[in-house]
This record gives structure tokens, C-alpha cells and sequence, in this order.
């Protein structure tokens, strides 16, 4: 059987823009065809369902870049952590007693939150990693899942060699490549990765021709260990074990204490850094991602976990990173200026000072430079998981926006709308070639649906317990009230 989507207004990818009406035909988890105007019309056999959405605008369902979907179950513990590295004084000792139940129980919170965000696909990045791809196919989300490897420090020192055995188990399991869920190669970081496992895992990731998906250079403390263990950067340290060569790429995170001459040892054709700037403020500051594009290196935008978010729409990162350098312009020694003088030419300094900020950044602002981190570059980062893009021979990984919904009015860019707006959840979603929820009510379908009630009582059982025994009274009094 084959779904056929017809639309007056769909733009099928961050290189072709332009809302053109199209049919898009699936068949089982891919795209067969997409027939637009001038193309032979669209055949549909009796046994064929047409679902025709008018002026509903169709695109490609969002790709988060990296995110730890299980980690919703943080959001919101510990915000004093962040003043110090949160990550070291807090996640690690909760992780420390997590299970693999409540793993795949947290996932599917933050696969929910994501779907009804218009992610069709996320790269994720976790402990007990076979329990995020199960909560993932529970809530039938697609991704790359990379189970989190560490050897010096971190909660996933003890199970190495599991992760290890999940790395290649899901690489190798074609119910879950079906499913639309493949393997990335997951090192931590490179503080808590030793030289030996890296090596190792450069030829994991050969063998079976994986990408690699780590934090690197994301604190202080990483950057410092790297220049104290190794008298280099975290990036020159990687490119000297040969690791920026490894596997189908590396997917390199946060990079907020990356220099320029880093950027000259990344490699543009396989080298791709991703940047979280609403998490970054909160757990760090947002990395110099223009200098990122200056020097011609791609990059993905994720919304990493609910624990630093709080929001796993990867859409509302966007607008941020359109325009986020203004947010320099205040609080520059030209503002502080201003602000105790009130002069004139201290107000005028402080205009050109905006004036140089916007004109950096204006390239960033490009609807193509923003669709394409969370469309063409997340999507096309993995050689077995082509999403981003509606053409034969993707996953079906589509979102349909409802035309009547007031951010798409009044109706002069829909481009627009998708990079600077608030569009919310989309009308219709499917992924990997199935519906989710009903159309026209996807966000009620899903969160009045029985099997969403029970996940929903056992996340929150299985939450108390954790916060018990990680022994964390106020997070167990902030969950019971
Ligand atoms: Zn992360």
C-alpha cells in the first residue's frame, strides 16, 4: 500500500525553498517518489490511500543534532550545579543509579515532547543506549543512538565493554535499522576517554563505517586536563590520534573552548560541530558558532537535554542563532560606557558596535544557513539514515503545519515562519513512513491515549525511586509536590 500526500505548498528540503504544490508518495518507511508540476500526475492504485492537505504546508520533519532524550528527567534539579561544571557535581551521581528501565521509560517523555515538537529525528547520546533506542521505537521516533563510552571517569566506566557490545548490536540489528534507528560511536568526552579507548573506538567506528558523536571541549575542566595530560587542545589532541578521520565522520558538541587554529584542523567534508545555544546558556555560554561558519566548518543545532533546555524544539533554537550575537552588544565595554555617561558619542560608538555585530552574523540569518542545521547537515550526517529532505529514497520522516494557525499568517513567507516563528506542533506528523497520532489532533491523540497514561505513571514511579536513591531530598520533595 502506498499513502500519497498531495499539498499545494510543500518545501521539500533547506535547498529548495520556494513552496511548490507536490505528491509525495510512501511506501512503507521511505519516500518512493515526489512528483511536482510538469511531472508525469501521480497513479494511485485502488488499494492506495490519498490524503490530501489543500494549503497545509509540508516539509521534512525536524533532525535534533544532539539531545539526551532520557534526560528530561533532570529538568530542573540542581540549577545551583550549573554555577560550577553541573555535569561532573550532579548528573554523574544521579546516573550512577540509573537502570536500564528507567532509561527507556525516561526516553520516551523526551521522544514525546520531541514529536509533538515536529522532530522526526534526534542524535542521541546515553547510558543504557539498547533502552533509548526501545523508548525511541515505543514512541516510534527515528535517530542515531550512540551509547555513551567512558574509561577515566563518569557513571559509564563500569559498563565499558556493555556499551561497547550495544554500540555494535545496534549498528547490527536490522528490526531497529527498519524501525529508522541506527548506531553512532559515542565517546563522552575527551576527559573521560582515555587515549586507548579512543584509538579502539576510531576502529569500531571503521569497521562498521559509524559516525562519531562526542562532547568535546564543552568545560573548562576538559580544556584544562587536555592542555595538562596531552600540551594540546582537545581538538588537536583528537586530530593527532587520527580520530577526525575516523568511521563516516565525527559530530563534535558544544566546542565553546575551541580556538581558530582548531577550526584549521577540522576537516569540512567529515568534520561537523554542533551548537545548543539555549542549553549553552545555561550550563556555559553559547559557543562563537560565526567563527564555525567563517571558517567554513558545518554544523547541526541540537537542543541537548531537557536537564540544560528544558524545550526539545529544536525550531525555537533557530531564531537564536539568527540573531543571538546581539545579545553582545549591552553588556561590551561601549555599553558600560553609555550607560555611565549618557554622551552622545558613546551612544554612537555603542550603534556601531550593533551595526558590526549584525553585519557578522547576517550570513547565520539566512533561512538556507538555518534550516540546513536541523534539515540537510544532521540529515544527511549518517550514510544509513537519510531524513532532512523530502526526495525518493528518504525515510518518510514528514511534518504537515496547519495553514490556518495564526503563525503562518498572513501568508508572505512560510520560510519565514519556519525560522523565526512559533509553530508548535505540527498538524500532521509522520515518521518512518507511519502517522503519528491522529491528523488534525496529534498532540490530544497522543497525550489522551491510554499507552501514553501508563508511560506516564511508570516515568514518574520509576523517578521517585531514582531521586530516593541517589539521595536527593528537595528533588524528592519538588517531585511530590
Ligand atoms: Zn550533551
Amino acid at each position: 500500500m502506498v499513502t500519497w500526500i498531495k499539498t499545494r505548498r510543500a518545501v521539500l528540503g533547506s535547498r529548495h525553498l520556494t513552496p511548490t504544490p507536490a505528491t509525495i508518495a510512501v511506501r512503507g518507511p521511505r519516500i518512493a517518489s515526489v512528483s511536482l508540476p510538469g511531472d508525469p500526475p501521480p497513479t494511485p492504485g485502488p488499494d492506495d490511500v490519498v490524503v490530501d492537505v489543500g494549503d497545509h504546508l509540508v516539509t521534512p520533519a525536524f533532525v535534533n543534532g544532539h539531545t539526551h532524550l532520557a534526560m528530561s528527567a533532570m529538568r530542573g534539579v540542581g540549577l545551583d550545579a550549573m554555577a560550577g561544571n553541573i555535569i561532573e557535581d550532579l548528573y554523574f551521581r544521579i546516573e550512577a543509579e540509573l537502570t536500564a528501565e528507567d532509561v527507556r521509560a525516561f526516553t520516551r517523555m523526551g521522544a514525546a515532547e520531541s514529536l509533538l515538537a515536529g522532530v522526526g529525528a534526534v542524535w542521541d547520546h546515553y547510558y543504557f543506549a539498547e533502552a533509548v533506542a526501545e523508548g525511541m521505537v515505543d514512541m516510534g521516533l527515528t535517530g542515531v543512538v550512540a551509547p555513551t563510552l567512558q574509561d577515566l571517569a563518569g557513571p559509564g566506566v563500569p559498563r565499558l565493554e556493555a556499551a561497547l557490545d550495544a554500540t555494535v548490536a545496534i549498528a547490527t540489528d536490522a528490526g531497529l535499522a527498519e524501525a529508522g534507528i541506527v548506531a553512532a560511536c559515542g565517546p563522552h568526552a575527551t576527559d573521560t576517554v582515555s587515549e586507548a579507548l579512543w584509538t579502539r573506538l576510531a576502529q569500531l567506528a571503521d569497521d562498521h563505517h559509524l559516525p562519531i558523536h562526542a562532547h568535546v571541549a564543552q568545560s573548562i575542566e576538559e580544556y584544562r586536563r587536555s592542555l595538562d595530560r596531552h600540551g594540546s587542545s582537545p581538538v588537536d589532541w583528537l586530530a593527532s590520534l587520527g580520530v577526525l578521520k575516523a568511521g563516516a565522520g565525527m559530530l563534535l558538541v558544544h566546542g565553546l573552548y575551541v580556538t581558530e587554529a582548531d577550526l584549521g584542523r577540522l576537516r569540512p567534508g567529515t568534520n561537523v560541530l554542533c551548537y545548543c545555544p539555549f542549553s549553552q546558556l545555561q550550563f556555559g555560554f553559547p559557543a562563537a558558532v560565526e567563527g564555525w561558519w567563517k571558517a567554513g566548518i558545518p554544523f547541526v543545532v541540537g537542543t541537548d537535554c531537557g536537564a540544560s533546555n528544558d524545550s526539545m524544539s529544536v525550531q525555537q533554537e533557530l531564531r537564536l542563532l539568527a540573531s543571538g550575537r546581539a545579545f553582545a552588544v549591552a553588556p561590551s565595554s561601549a555599553g558600560q560606557r553609555f550607560r555611565s555617561s549618557g554622551d552622545l558619542s558613546q551612544a554612537r560608538a555603542l550603534d556601531v558596535l550593533r551595526r558590526k555585530r549584525r553585519d557578522e552574523q547576517q550570513a547565520l540569518a539566512d533561512p538556507r544557513t538555518l534550516l540546513d542545521t536541523v534539515w540537510r547537515v544532521p540529515g544527511g550526517l549518517h550514510p544509513r539514515l537519510d531524513v532532512g529532505r523530502l526526495v525518493a529514497g528518504a525515510r518518510a520522516n514528514i511534518c504537515i503545519w496547519d495553514a490556518r494557525h495564526p503563525a503562518w499568517w498572513p501568508r508572505t513567507s512560510p520560510v519565514r515562519a519556519l525560522t523565526m516563528g512559533d509553530i508548535s506542533t505540527p498538524w500532521g506528523l509522520m515518521v518512518n513512513g507511519a502517522w503519528i497520532g491522529e491528523r488534525g489532533a496529534v498532540r490530544e491523540s497522543l497525550l489522551s491515549s491510554d499507552e501514553w497514561r501508563e508511560a506516564r505513571a511508570e516515568a514518574d514511579g520509576r523517578l521517585r525511586a531514582l531521586a530516593k536513591r541517589a539521595g536527593l531530598p528537595e528533588w524528592i520533595t519538588a517531585l511530590d509536590g
